[in-house]
């Protein structure tokens, strides 16, 4: 209530006091004198009768007049009490509003219509470097903080929309330059202030300084970018799976194409295929799991070789190295996997070649001893005979003086063949030099390995071999055997009679096979040794 309106209601209720006075007296006057003087006729005691009448109005309209006049006192008096705690109850909120402005931990400001700063918190002084003193009441700030006019013109326009109360922003980011603290970059929520009649009154910004954290931000963008460009540029495919039986990849890096031949959403989450799924019926799964649970459980890094099968069908070679690492979803595994495909092949040849003749692709002769040495250690075990066959090929000098070198090695590659065809596949057939080989016959007696050499003899004799077009040459081999324990008991005595007895053989003329025929002087020498 107003003033005006106040002292209006005063007038009013003073007026209406004094009007009822007025007739209250008027009637009292009228009523009360011709009652008087009806009843008193005397005008000694109509006089006196007066002067009562007279003393008794004046006390009852001062008690009356003091009666209300009290109500009145009381009445201003528990006004006068409200308002004070009513202004009390403003001083606080106002102070309580003042402080939460203030403290806020972010920038406060409040505009009024043409763009000038009404309220400045300490937030805002403190990341604009500008005081509220300095701000407070002109419309400078625009030019301080925003000193480029193209930009300046785009904030303001963006402040004259929200003051306008057309629109309402959040999170709009401003680039602002502050006093002391160089380029800041700011967030803003803000919308317009409207007075009591709906029009508005300013508009009211809050700004979060944003600079740190875009700046945190940005640097782990960069730093995924980098990781991710990392792995991409890796050979083979990184990973993350879960440590459950499908090996359930949830991140592949894109060298998973290349590996697989599956898309990286095919396998993630076994979209299309689990991991596991693709792991070649080959491999030992089993002893995978159990390497990969071994390292597990020993917090290290483990490192497998398996076969997957790719998209396309093709069996190839992986090396797997990983580890264990705890995370959101339980144990994960991470780590890398290569393509060895071409490594193992290089491997495996290497292997052949370390063990196979060239020329032939028979057993070369440290491989021929190596296996004559196992299976003579397993004829002692389990107490087994084992026999050798000496062969040599007969006047194949002639070959080579008649048809060439190269002709030569055909037919040594020829005969070998022949020779691997005849024999069982527990046996084996090595060169042992020149045209000389050497086949190892497991658990064979004198007998049956004198018919094995018979048949090797015959198979050569009956099968010429052709070295030009309507030419075949005849060969033939003279074979010597020597049988274990019989013979020898150790490699050296066996090859050395088995290479006496093919001698025998030679000297008897050729195209032959001889055992071993103990009792020589020179064997009861060797014999003691
Ligand atoms: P014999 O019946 O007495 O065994 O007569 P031979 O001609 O076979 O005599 P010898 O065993 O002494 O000769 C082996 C020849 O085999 C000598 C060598 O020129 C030839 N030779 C050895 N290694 C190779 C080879 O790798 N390729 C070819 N083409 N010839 C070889
Ligand atoms: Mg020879
Ligand atoms: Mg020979």
């Amino acid at each position: 209530m107003d003033n005006n309106q106040t002292q209006g209601t005063a007038l009013g209720r003073s007026l209406k006091i004094a009007m009822a006075y007025l007739l209250a007296g008027a009637l009292w006057i009228l009523f009360s004198d011709a009652a008087v003087e009806r009843l008193v006729s005397d005008p000694v005691a109509l006089s006196r009768l007066q002067t009562w009448k007279g003393w008794a109005f004046v006390l009852v309209t001062a008690t009356v007049l003091c009666l209300v006049l009290l109500r009145q006192l009381r009445r201003d008096r528990e006004q006068l009490h409200m308002r004070k705690a009513q202004q009390e109850e403003i001083l606080r909120l106002s102070q309580f509003q003042q402080g939460v402005i203030d403290n806020a931990n972010v920038w406060l400001n409040v505009l009024d219509p043409e763009g000038k700063v009404l309220i400045w918190n300490r937030a805002a002084e403190r990341i604009s470097g500008y005081t509220s003193d300095e701000i407070t009441g002109n419309s400078e700030i625009w030019q301080k903080l925003y000193p480029d006019p193209d930009y300046r013109a785009w904030v303001m326009d963006q402040a004259r929309g929200i003051i306008t109360g057309k629109e309402e922003v959040e999170g709009l980011e401003t680039r602002i330059l502050a006093k002391h603290n160089g380029e800041r970059l700011i967030a803003w929520n803000s919308r317009a202030l409207k007075d009591s009649r709906g029009e508005v009154a300013g508009a009211i910004a809050i700004g979060v300084d944003i600079t740190e954290q875009r700046a945190a931000e940005n640097a782990l963008k960069a730093r995924e970018r980098q990781l991710a460009n990392l792995m991409d540029s890796l050979p083979g495919m990184a990973y993350r799976c879960l440590y459950d039986e499908f090996w359930t990849m949830k991140f592949v890096s894109s060298g998973c194409v290349e590996l697989t031949g599956y898309k990286a959403e095919d396998l993630i989450d076994n979209h299309r295929v689990s991991w596991a799924g693709l792991i070649d019926s080959s491999s030992n799964s089993g002893e995978l799991v159990r390497e990969v649970e071994e390292a597990i459980g020993n917090a290290t890094t483990f490192s497998v070789e398996y076969r997957i099968r790719r998209a396309t069908g093709e069996v190839i070679w992986v090396w797997e190295r990983g580890r264990g690492v705890e995370g959101d979803q339980g144990m994960v595994l991470e780590g890398i996997i290569l393509d060895i495909t071409e490594r193992k092949g290089l491997e495996e040849r290497l292997s052949e070649l370390a063990t196979l003749d060239p020329l032939t692709g028979q057993f070369n002769r440290r491989e021929t001893e190596r296996i004559l040495q196992e299976e003579l250690v397993r004829a002692e075990r389990y107490g087994r005979q084992l026999a050798i066959l000496w062969v040599d090929l007969d006047h194949f000098k002639r070959v080579n003086d008649s048809w060439g070198h190269a002709i030569g090695d055909q037919v040594l590659r020829t005969v070998s063949l022949r020779l691997a065809d005849s024999i069982r596949t527990v046996d084996t057939l090595g060169r042992f030099g020149g045209e000389e080989f050497l086949v190892v016959l497991p658990e064979m007696s004198v007998d049956e390995a004198c018919d094995t050499a018979e048949r090797l003899r015959r198979r050569v004799a009956s099968e010429p071999v052709q070295v030009a077009e309507r030419q075949s040459l005849e060969m033939t081999v003279s074979i010597g055997v020597a049988v274990y324990p019989d013979h020898g008991r150790d490699a050296d005595k066996l090859c050395n009679r088995a290479d006496k007895a093919m001698y025998l053989a030679k000297n008897l003329g050729r195209n032959r096979i001889e055992v071993y025929a103990p009792g020589s002087a020179e064997d009861a020498t060797s014999d003691r040794t």
